[in-house]
């Protein structure tokens, strides 16, 4: 009741927000009209007008302002200039065709509707890509740069080439990002008014240019100012969930997957026997009629292995069926879950579906371990600790390495129980073909490399190669599958799609289907939506679900219905929820004699044809739900009279959106067309969120037989209810995700202007300048404004000598004799004397790279391990969350410590490089040499042996990345060999000093 009133008010607010704009379509014609007695040049000329004026403008208001008022007519240049247009011939994609496209009034309304930052939800073939043309070319003539974000590479090229015709028409410069461009051509495409791309490529550009880059030269992009999201569901929702990251290999690798994996095979062996044995004594039981009494072997049996092919078997009889669920609830009604954790104890290990989860058993830890059980329980540090500290017999030293030694056993057996739990998991839960792909990746024109471990998307069972799962997830299922371990990466950069996106002045976004997400992208993009009405009224035949209870018997009436349609000539496209499924019903379909297209991952590259083909006579087109997206599907001659196209649904989608997706993809512009969808309580959707249980019952009572199926509107609600839940689950995941992630955004933000500034500085001394003035009272105030009350000179001094050449004496830095405040502004004054005798000995060209230099990989390499830490951070406040505390508050606390701590040590790291690198060798130690003797003689040896070769050009370019994987390694050396760093680094956390000298 709630929902159908807040439907009535949300659908009120459109009709307003619509009734609002209609009028100024009525503007935008009339005005068009007159353009067309106007002479050609005209549409240019306003161009070239507007252009001008908008490029006076500075305020984000002004221009936004000036933009609402030229919208009427800037909308009518753009749709008199599609008019004079029309029957040209063009090139798209290689492929000759003829513009003729003129916007359609709800086009206009979609245009303003993403002008004005909001998600026109337009059906599929309202022609959305037309629609974006309009704000294109408003906002692209502030001449800032515009993006357009499309869901693949081929697209962003279709498109930009495409669209491209008319904006150039109109005066813009349009460009098109490609995945394989050198940054100076990306360069020169970001130059364009507008610039097509996708997610994946904007992404990443940004993270290069602001993480990466070691000069202006090398960036490629100029700012954020407003972008318009193609498929904005698809990308700020389905793809929000795997951040972008630039990664490079860690120093130190951890994993043993290949030393575990014998080991894990044998164990996973053993309980196969196990499960074999208990599957057994449930069928018996079963024959003998006694069911009920199956409960509980058939949820250890799901504990075991979920996938059990006997337990899938048996679940497909309702009486098996009924005794698990009833036996499960008995389970998980009992708030301690002492009988379920005692089950558990039967099994060597134990595995959870719903959270991907792997626990080893005592069982387990003795079968693998059966001397020494307890390598795989993590030591109890607390009590340990205690303990140490009650251990009166101790001295510091030795308590202090008691800890160390119980800390280090703690890490190799954490270490150790992640890679069992790991590959357990690969071996459990992660099917081949299903999940993932063992295939060599092959890029056009070179060979064939070795076999590798490929994602297959989720959605679309598309493989990703180049993406890897995270925490040696990848490398488990390496070592499962016999190929290459890859070496363990460190994230470089990384920023997720959400953050990305609201670095946007501006964002706007279209898809089908945002309705169900309305409240997400309000609330985390402040999007809000507008559903714009079909140019023709929508005629699809929507028939409700059919619900069976097998997965074969669906399937076998999917054939039927497929058979029946066919042999009409009706044109049919099949839609699954993964490649298994596609093959599945290709198979059937094959010994039925249908002749079919499949798209999959294996014949993805021809996915835009083949779902093109699709509305074509006699067409059979199976696909993964998500797969060809983006496509339109015309109609083939005479097809309208059978009806249009047939979509058939053979599974229900987590979310709605995906499902009404596929809808979408019959019926456009008011084309015929049909759809239905097929379920069964073997779908995941069914199996996991309960709505099985009580449609099983209800088939009971019904009395129905095999090959039977379920059909009512009550039933579709009900499916329904259960997919509501699903979205509202992953929505808190996400949400969740994004808490963390604002933590890291605020820090990345503020690095990375850092960072840009020492990048584009023209006066970097000053930025060091201001380090120095900054870093040393600091440092001083450490040494000597001391909780206890000691300041410790010794230890000043000592930093002072390895920190500096400044080689003081005790008596000549008479450190006693001034008060803290005293002591920084001497030992301030002193450095910049020395730096200014140092930098008089450089060569004068090279001293401003040296600075930024001097700068940035102080920011750099301290800013990565800062990312490992925070790592490291978010996994151990997870283990937190046991102790009843709010993971996130104690995350926010921590990260801002650690960030204090990171700008602290950047700055002790410049002053600590500044003396340490030179861009003329020979002059610098001449320079030491020359010094008085507190600056040259005794000392320690530390400094003299430290200078470094010099970044006379700038600094050679980090490899360049791939999407997610990084090549080549952190360190920059430069042509002579030498690292640019100290020989020692300093540790986190200050005591450099203490290691010196
Ligand atoms: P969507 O992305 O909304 O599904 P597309 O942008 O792929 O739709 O366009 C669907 C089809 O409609 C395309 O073939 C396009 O040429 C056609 N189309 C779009 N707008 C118009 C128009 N105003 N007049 C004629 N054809 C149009």
């Amino acid at each position: 009741m709630l929902h159908w009133i807040l439907r009535k008010i949300v659908g009120s607010k459109n009709q307003r927000e619509l009734k609002k704009l209609w009028p100024v379509v009525q503007q935008i014609n009339k005005l068009e009209q007159e353009l067309q007695s106007k002479p050609e040049s005209v549409l240019r000329e306003k161009t070239a007008q507007w252009k001008a004026e908008l490029a006076k403008l500075e305020d984000y208001r002004e221009v936004q302002a000036y933009l609402n008022r030229i919208l009427p007519e800037a909308f009518a240049v753009v749709k008199n200039g599609a008019r004079r247009l029309s029957g040209r011939p063009l090139t798209v994609c290689d492929q000759p065709i003829t513009w003729e496209m003129v916007h359609f009034d709800v086009q206009l309304i979609g245009g303003m509707a993403l002008h004005y930052g909001k998600i026109a939800e337009m059906a599929t073939g309202e022609g959305k890509t037309l629609v974006a043309t309009l704000p294109l070319y408003l906002n692209g003539l502030t001449g800032r740069g515009v993006h357009i974000i499309t869901v693949n590479d081929y697209l962003a090229r279709r498109d930009a080439e495409w669209m491209g015709f008319l904006l150039q028409y109109l005066g813009l410069t349009v460009g098109c990002i490609q995945h394989d461009q050198s940054p100076p051509v990306r360069r020169h495409q970001y130059a364009c008014d507008v610039t097509y791309g996708t997610n994946a490529e904007f992404g990443f550009d940004y993270l290069r240019d602001n993480g990466l880059a070691q000069s202006v030269d090398e960036q490629v992009q100029r700012g954020h100012w407003y972008a318009i999201v193609d498929e904005v569901d698809s990308v700020l929702i389905d793809e929000a969930r795997t951040p972008l990251i630039i990664s490079g290999p860690v120093k130190h690798d951890s994993q043993q997957y290949d030393r575990y994996k014998p080991m894990v095979e044998r164990l996973v062996r053993q309980q196969g026997l196990l499960l074999n044995q208990i599957a057994g004594e449930a069928k018996a039981l079963g024959d003998a009629g006694k069911h009920d009494a199956t409960g509980d072997l058939l949820t250890k049996l799901k504990l075991g292995q979920p996938r059990h092919r006997a337990l899938l078997r048996m679940m497909e009889e309702p009486e098996y069926r009924r005794a698990l669920e009833k036996a499960e609830l008995n389970f998980y009604v009992d708030p301690q879950k002492k009988a379920l954790f005692a089950l558990k104890e039967e099994l060597y290990y134990s595995i959870d579906e719903k959270s991907h989860e792997a626990d080893l058993m005592e069982k387990g830890r003795k079968f693998l371990s059966p001397d020494d059980p307890d390598a795989f329980v993590l030591p109890d540090l607390a009590t340990a600790f205690a303990d140490i500290d009650q251990n009166k017999g101790l001295s510091p030293e030795e308590r202090l390495a008691a800890k160390e030694a119980v800390q280090a056993k703690m890490d190799v057996q954490a270490q150790r129980m992640h890679n069992i739990s790991q590959l357990l998991r690969a071996y459990c839960l992660y099917e081949r073909d299903v999940h993932y792909m063992v295939g060599a990746v092959h890029k056009e024109g070179e060979p064939a490399g070795e076999p590798k471990v490929i994602i297959l998307d989720e959605h679309t069972g598309r493989p990703m190669p180049g993406r890897r799962w995270s925490d040696g997830l990848h490398q488990a299922v390496e070592a499962k599958e016999g190929v290459k371990i890859d070496k363990e990466t460190q994230t470089l950069a990384t920023i997720t799609i959400q953050n990305y996106f609201r670095l946007y002045h501006k964002l706007g976004g279209m898809t089908g289907t945002a309705e169900t997400e309305a409240s997400e992208f309000h609330d985390i993009y402040k999007l809000d939506l507008l559903i714009i009405p079909t140019n023709r009224v929508v005629t699809r035949k929507d028939n409700n679900d059919k619900i069976y209870k097998t997965r074969r018997e669906k399937y076998n009436a999917v054939i039927t219905l497929i058979k029946e349609r066919h042999e009409k000539g009706q044109p049919i496209l099949v839609g699954t929820a993964s490649v298994e499924a596609s093959e599945t019903l290709s198979r059937m379909m094959k010994l039925q004699k249908i002749p079919h297209q499949v798209l999959n991952a294996k014949n993805h590259r021809y996915e835009a044809e083949i779902v093109a083909g699709a509305g074509q006579r006699g067409a059979v087109t199976v696909s993964t739900n998500m797969a060809g997206r983006g496509t339109d599907i015309k109609l083939g001659a005479g097809v309208a009279e059978l009806g249009g196209l047939f979509v058939i649904a053979t599974e229900r989608h987590e979310a709605r959106r995906i499902d009404r997706q596929l809808r979408g993809r019959c019926a456009r512009q008011g084309d015929p067309g049909e759809s239905i969808f097929y379920i069964s309580f073997e779908d995941a959707l069914m199996m996991n969120f309960g709505a099985a249980e009580r449609m099983t019952k209800l088939m009971e009572r019904m009395g129905l037989e095999d090959g039977q199926e379920l059909e009512h509107p009550w039933l579709n609600k009900s499916v329904e209810s259960a997919q509501k839940r699903v979205e509202q689950r992953n929505y808190t995941y996400r949400k969740r995700t994004l808490e963390f992630d604002d933590v890291l955004n605020k820090q990345r933000t503020v690095i990375y202007s850092l960072r840009n500034e020492a990048l584009t500085t023209e006066e970097p001394h000053a930025m060091v300048v201001e380090v120095i003035d900054e870093a040393i009272p600091a440092k001083v105030l450490g040494f000597l404004e001391v909780e206890d009350g000691t300041p410790d000179y010794d230890g000043l001094l000592q930093w002072i000598n390895v920190t500096f050449p400044l080689r003081l004496s005790r008596e000549e830095a008479a450190l006693e004799t001034r008060d803290a405040k005293g002591n920084a502004e001497w030992l301030t004054a002193k450095v910049k004397d020395v730096y200014g005798m140092k930098i008089a000995s450089e060569h004068e060209e090279g001293i401003k790279e040296l600075e930024r230099y001097v700068m940035l990989t102080a920011i750099d390499r301290l800013w990565q391990e800062h990312l490992y830490n925070m790592d490291s951070l978010r996994d151990g406040v997870h283990l937190r969350s046991f102790a009843q505390k709010d993971p996130l508050v104690e995350y926010k606390a921590e990260a801002y410590d650690l960030f204090e701590v990171l700008m602290g040590n950047i700055r002790n790291e410049v002053l600590h490089n500044l003396f340490r690198s030179t861009t003329n060798l020979r002059g610098f130690e001449e320079l030491l040499a020359s010094l008085p003797r507190q600056f040259s003689g005794g000392g320690s040896e530390d400094d003299v042996d430290q200078p470094v070769a010099p970044p006379v050009a700038a600094p050679p370019p980090a490899t360049r990345v791939g999407p997610i994987q990084m090549g080549g390694s952190g360190t920059i050396t430069f042509s002579g060999g030498m690292p640019l760093r100290p020989k020692k680094t300093p540790e986190q956390g200050q005591g450099e000093a203490r290691q010196g000298g």
